[in-house]
């Protein structure tokens, strides 16, 4: 069944939605969740498989061409691979994807390219086992880059992207490292600007590593040049000029997500879903819509699709981080689906 498009009230068609999976994890990482962890949603709050199913389906019935899983940790949601298949199953569903921090992807990776996961991203921010550990809190850097490893086995995971947050007085040694790592492996590397949604509350302007940085940084060493911008992208993607000219057999790419200092909300056309199904329209949403709670009090989808055109239809014209005044939701990252 066709329902209208999903359009908000700045003209602005929304083609992209994020589920959380889970807000639990497994890591710690220091720009994400607090060293103790959170207040866990109990698990009759967490939406099952059946209603993201039904909400996912409902909203591609609405125009959501890509769906992308995510968490907290979306492996360690119990039998993940079925939530996986359920989804792949959806007519009219474009693109299924997966973000996660690979520490259980040597186990899964043949089960989630069975199921019908499409691409996935895997988060590293260091290739140094020990700043591994002092950034995400666990020593588990040769696990993630086994899990990496399988992933990029699975000849229906392409492309294998690689999400590291950029973080002034970390992020600049990693830079070169990371170009090396894209270049022999084939893999894109991503670096995303550090944003106030970490656990800690600790976030402050001057630990923004802004992209253009890291730009300078790589291409001094190899000379990089941009790619044509997909609509709604969120990351401007660079190859690496000796490979274009054909002088190195290097593959790989490089993107830069610059959400601080190069804000992309003029064409955003995401949404996200929470694990304890609360729609949001902005990562730095103030108000949430419960979906949850109609769905549970027997809702027919109709009633649901309303609620959801409302809530787009009041989309946030752009986030104002760094601005004056700016606010942080009391969500942070892992909470809200990163
Ligand atoms: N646990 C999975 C993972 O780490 O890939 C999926 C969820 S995580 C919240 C999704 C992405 O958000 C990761 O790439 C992570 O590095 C990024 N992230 C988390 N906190 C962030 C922050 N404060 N600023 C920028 N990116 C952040
Ligand atoms: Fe967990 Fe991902 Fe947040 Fe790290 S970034 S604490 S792996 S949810």
């Amino acid at each position: 069944m066709e329902r209208e498009p999903l359009v908000d009230g700045h003209g602005r068609r929304i083609a992209d939605l994020r589920v959380s999976v889970t807000d639990r994890c497994n890591f710690r990482c220091q720009y994400c969740m607090p060293a103790e962890g959170l207040q866990w949603v109990s698990r009759e709050e967490v939406l099952s498989f059946e209603e993201i199913e039904r909400i996912v389906s409902l909203l591609v019935q609405m125009g959501i061409e890509d769906v992308r899983l995510t968490g907290g940790e979306p492996l360690v949601r119990r039998e993940f691979p079925r939530l996986v298949s359920m989804l792949a199953a959806i007519d009219g569903l474009g693109d299924l994807s997966l973000t996660t921090n690979g520490y259980l992807l040597e186990r899964d990776a043949g089960a989630l390219a069975a199921a019908g996961i499409d691409r996935l991203n895997v988060s590293i921010d260091s290739l140094q086992r020990d700043r591994f550990f002092q950034m995400t809190r666990r020593d588990a850097l040769p696990q993630v880059l086994r899990g990496l490893e399988a992933a990029a086995r699975q000849p229906g995971l392409r492309p294998v992207k690689v999400n590291v947050v950029a973080i002034r007085g970390f992020t600049e040694s990693e830079a070169i490292p990371f170009a090396e790592f894209a270049r022999e492996r084939g893999f894109e590397v991503r670096f995303i600007e550090f944003m106030p949604l970490d656990g800690d509350s600790a976030w402050t302007a001057d630990q923004v590593l802004p992209g253009e940085e890291l730009r300078a940084i790589i291409n001094a060493v190899y000379p990089i040049e941009e790619l044509p911008r997909e609509p709604s992208a969120t990351a401007r993607v660079f190859r690496f000029a000796d490979s274009a000219r054909g002088e190195s057999a290097a593959g790989g790419q490089i993107g830069f997500i610059d959400p601080v200092s190069e804000p992309f909300c003029a064409d955003c056309n995401r949404i996200r879903l929470t694990a304890d199904g609360r729609l949001r329209t902005c990562l730095f949403s103030l108000h949430e819509t419960d979906l949850r709670g109609p769905m549970r009090a027997g809702a027919p989808d109709d009633e649901l699709e309303l609620l959801v055109r409302e809530a787009v239809w009041r989309k946030e014209l752009k986030h104002r981080v760094g601005e004056e005044g700016f606010r942080r939701p009391a969500r942070s990252m892992s909470a809200i689906g990163g």
